[in-house]
C-alpha cells in the first residue's frame, strides 16, 4: 500500500507579526445576531460586508485559502469600524482586535493606489496634528463667514470635486470663536481629585467648547484639571486604519507626556479616543520599555460621563426646561461599554425632559449605523 504525499498547509496571508488572532476567529459561530446591526450589512446585503462574513474572509486567508486581493481588501476597507457587532455577539467574539490586526497587515501587505497613498498621506499628515489643523482654521473659517461655502453649496459646485473632497466638505463644522484653555483649571472649593484631561486633535482645534466645557464641569465638581499643551494624538485614526508604527509612537508620546503630569485619572469626552487609549495595554503589549506602563495608563482613563457618576455631586443642578434627545457614540456604546452614565447624569438635571410627568431620553437612531440602542427610551417618573 502507498502512503498518500503529504501535503504542506498553504501559507497565511498574514505575516506573524500580530496576524489576527485564531482563537477569536474560532470563537465565531457563524449564529448572525450581529449582522442587523451592521450598517454596511443592512446597505448592501453582502454577506462579505458583514462581520460573519469579515471573519470567514480572515480565516480563509490565515489558511491560505485567500489573498490580499484588491476585492478582499476592500470588505475590510467597508467596515466603519463602529463596533455594533460586538454589542450585538452573543458569544462575546472580540471583532475590535480582529479588525485592528487585519488593517495593520493590509497596510503591511496590500500595495495601495496612488490616490488611496496620497488621501491617507494628507488624513494622517492633517488629523493627527493640532498645529497643522490650526493652520487650516483659518482658511475655513474664512470659507464659512465669507459666504463662499454657501454659494458653492448653492449652485451645486461641490459635485466637481473628488467624492472624498466633498465627503470632508460636508462633515466640516461650523467655526466660531476658539474657547481657551488654561493648561490647569483650579478645582472649587477643595479639591477631591486631580486628573488630566485628553485634549483630542480635532476637538481641540474644531470644538474648543467641547474641552472647555469639560473642564469647567469638573471643576465645579471639585477636580483640579491639568490639560498639558504638549500633549500630541493619542493615535486613535491610525490604530483604527492600520498604521501600527506612527500609533505606537503616538501612544509612548501621550503615557510620557500623562505620566510627568502626576494625575490619578485621564479624562476623555471623544470617545473614539477614549476607545484607544483604554487599549494602550494591548496596543504596547511587545513594547519592553512601555507594556506595563501602557497597561497602568489605560487603567486610569474614563470618560466624562463616567467621572462624574464617580463622585458626589456637588455642583448645584440648575433647572433647565429643555427636551433632549441623546445620540450614543458608537465608540462609546460599543467600543466602551458606555451607556447608562450619560442617561443618569441627565436625570440629574431638574427640570430636563420633563415631558408630562415623564423624563424621556429619545435615542435618535444614527444615521450612519442606524442602530439603535437597547433601553433608548428610558422613563421616571
Ligand atoms: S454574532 Fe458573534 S458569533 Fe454570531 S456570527 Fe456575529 S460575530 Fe459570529
Ligand atoms: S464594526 Fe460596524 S461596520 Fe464593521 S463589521 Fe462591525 S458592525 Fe459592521
Amino acid at each position: 500500500m502507498t502512503t498518500p504525499p503529504e501535503t504542506t498547509p498553504a501559507a497565511s496571508a498574514f505575516d506573524a507579526h500580530h496576524a489576527p488572532s485564531k482563537q477569536i476567529i474560532e470563537n465565531c459561530v457563524h449564529c448572525g445576531f450581529c449582522l442587523p446591526v451592521c450598517p454596511t450589512y443592512v446597505l448592501w446585503n453582502e454577506e462579505m460586508d458583514s462581520p460573519r462574513g469579515r471573519i470567514y474572509l480572515m480565516k480563509i486567508a490565515s489558511e491560505g485559502q485567500a489573498t490580499m486581493n484588491p476585492q478582499w481588501v476592500s470588505h475590510f476597507d467597508s467596515c466603519l469600524g463602529c463596533m455594533a457587532c460586538m454589542t450585538a455577539c452573543p458569544s462575546g467574539v472580540d471583532y475590535g482586535k480582529l479588525i485592528e490586526a487585519t488593517r495593520a497587515q493590509i497596510e503591511r501587505h496590500h500595495p495601495r493606489t496612488l490616490g488611496e497613498k496620497l488621501h491617507r498621506r494628507f488624513l494622517f499628515g492633517v488629523f493627527t496634528r493640532p498645529d497643522r489643523l490650526r493652520l487650516l482654521r483659518w482658511p475655513l473659517l474664512a470659507y464659512q463667514k465669507s459666504g463662499l461655502q454657501s454659494l458653492i453649496r448653492g449652485i451645486g459646485l461641490l459635485k466637481i470635486f473628488p467624492k472624498r473632497l466633498q465627503a470632508m466638505e460636508a462633515l466640516m463644522p461650523k467655526l466660531g470663536e476658539k474657547e481657551p484653555l488654561a493648561e490647569l483649571t483650579p478645582a472649587r472649593g477643595t479639591a477631591r481629585k486631580r486628573v488630566g484631561l485628553l485634549l483630542g486633535c480635532v476637538q481641540r482645534e474644531f470644538f474648543p467648547g467641547v474641552n472647555a466645557a469639560t473642564a469647567r464641569v469638573l471643576a465645579a465638581e471639585g477636580c483640579e484639571v491639568v490639560a498639558p499643551k504638549e500633549q500630541a494624538c493619542c493615535g486613535a485614526l491610525m490604530v483604527h486604519a492600520g498604521e501600527e508604527t506612527g500609533a505606537l509612537a503616538l501612544a509612548k508620546k501621550t503615557i510620557d507626556v500623562f505620566e510627568r503630569a502626576n494625575v490619578e485619572t485621564i479624562v476623555t469626552n471623544a470617545a473614539g479616543c477614549g476607545s484607544n487609549v483604554k487599549e494602550y495595554g494591548h496596543l504596547l503589549r511587545d513594547e519592553p520599555n512601555y507594556a506595563e506602563r501602557a497597561r497602568a495608563f489605560a487603567a486610569k482613563c474614563k470618560d466624562i460621563t463616567e467621572v462624574l457618576m464617580e463622585v458626589a455631586p456637588r455642583a448645584t443642578r440648575n433647572p433647565l426646561r429643555l427636551r433632549v434627545a441623546f445620540h450614543d457614540s458608537c465608540h462609546l456604546q460599543h467600543a466602551q461599554g458606555v451607556r447608562s452614565q450619560p442617561r443618569q447624569l441627565l436625570a440629574g438635571i431638574p427640570g430636563l425632559l420633563r415631558i408630562r410627568g415623564y423624563l424621556q431620553f429619545g435615542a435618535a437612531r444614527c444615521r450612519q449605523c442606524a442602530w439603535r440602542p437597547q433601553g433608548a427610551t428610558d422613563r421616571a417618573a
